[in-house]
């Protein structure tokens, strides 16, 4: 549809951010949005059964202090320096609109989250994108430059590769004066989280999700963690816009989700396992893999464009994630799935891939 004269100003102009599909195909291997393969923890979904009850009459928690003090209790922090939020997507929103709007530009990757650019568009906060380094890691040097905050996805999205805490730290000591965003969607398949330098850091945030290592990318429960002064800006931003953004069984699950530590550490070792597996089947066929500390890999094959192999996997319905963009238009996200479904790709590839007889 084209642009209504009843939409507000600069509606028309807004470019959305693209989310994975969801298809509803029979017997599809999902594998574009970086699901958890295995089903969230069992004490999460018996807490959402339990708060199914006669209270959903009532408003729920506008703080949600239960979540909130089990965040803190678990990364050492104190409550007031936890903001929680509708997913994680939802929190790095309030963070751009509260932490992010200056003067001068934020930075972030040339290839990162798409989201960020939307959210920058959406605030009319002007943006730099600073190239990856050949080898798609982040050049940490190219950030030495006065700004107007910087947001980095660490392990980045969707490259997978990862920063480690001395690296953001070494960038911390070299930018007080903004907010250095660092999103952790995909922290706990394998980097070093940046929580502990929240102490040391005022102006750093950290954002978590319970989407990607709890399971829980449908009850749309996200965190950011930082100084209290930051966290109190986040505060306003959302007392401005949606004093519920977590409902009952969405305060309910995550909390319980957070409590089953024995899941988490389950589950999330079973996840690199089969990243392992992805990862080496991907390179004896020919592939080129970035070193991966997420839950996909990404690569890309010599002899294929990215979109023909996308739609190929397509036809032998495993659904996987290509972007067309500059520098990554050949590589495609695959998100690890169980070790059943880590065979059924690697087999479909060998039907692709091995010249005909
Ligand atoms: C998946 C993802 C998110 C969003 O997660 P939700 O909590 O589901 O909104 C944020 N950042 C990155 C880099 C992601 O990949």
């Amino acid at each position: 549809m084209s642009a209504n004269p009843l939409w507000s100003t600069g509606i028309a102009g807004l470019s959305p951010y693209t989310p994975g599909e969801q298809p509803a195909i029979e017997g599809l291997i999902k594998l574009n949005t970086n699901e958890h393969p295995h089903g969230p923890s069992p004490a999460a979904l018996a807490a959402i059964r339990a708060a199914t009850d006669d209270a959903l009459r009532l408003y729920p928690d506008p703080d949600a202090r239960a979540l909130k003090a089990e965040v803190a209790r678990q990364h050492g922090l104190s409550v007031a320096q936890v903001f929680v939020g509708n997913g994680s997507d939802e929190v790095l929103a309030h963070a751009f609109r509260a932490l992010l709007k200056h003067p001068r530009p934020i930075l972030f990757p040339d290839v990162s989250y798409s989201f960020y650019p939307v959210y920058a568009e959406l605030f009319g906060i002007e943006v730099e994108r600073v190239p990856l380094a050949e080898d798609f890691s982040i050049d940490l040097a190219a950030y030495a430059r006065p700004n107007g905050g910087i947001v980095l996805a660490n392990p980045n999205a969707p490259t997978g590769r990862a920063l480690s805490r001395a690296q953001i730290r070494a960038l911390l000591q070299g930018n007080r004066a903004s907010v250095v965003v660092i999103d952790e969607a995909y922290v706990d398949f394998g980097a070093e989280s940046a929580v502990p330098l929240i102490a040391e850091f005022p102006n750093l945030l950290v954002v978590h999700t319970l989407s990607k290592s709890r399971a829980l990318a449908g009850l749309r429960v996200g965190f950011a963690m930082g100084h209290p002064s930051l966290i109190e800006a986040l505060e306003r931003v959302k007392g401005c816009f949606n004093s519920y953004p977590l409902d009952r069984l969405a305060q309910a699950g995550a909390l319980a989700a957070l409590a089953d530590v024995d899941w988490f550490e389950r589950t999330r070792q079973q996840v690199v396992a089969s990243r392992a597996v992805l990862s080496e089947g991907l390179q004896a066929r020919g592939f080129e893999v970035l070193p991966s500390a997420a839950n996909f890999v990404f690569a890309r094959h010599p002899g294929w464009r990215g979109a023909t192999l996308l739609a190929a996997l397509r036809e032998r319905r495993i659904l996987v994630r290509q972007f067309d963009k500059p520098r990554i238009s050949d590589f495609l996200r695959i998100t690890v799935g169980t070790p059943e479904q880590v065979s059924a790709l690697l087999n479909a590839l060998d039907a692709l891939l091995l010249p005909q007889a």
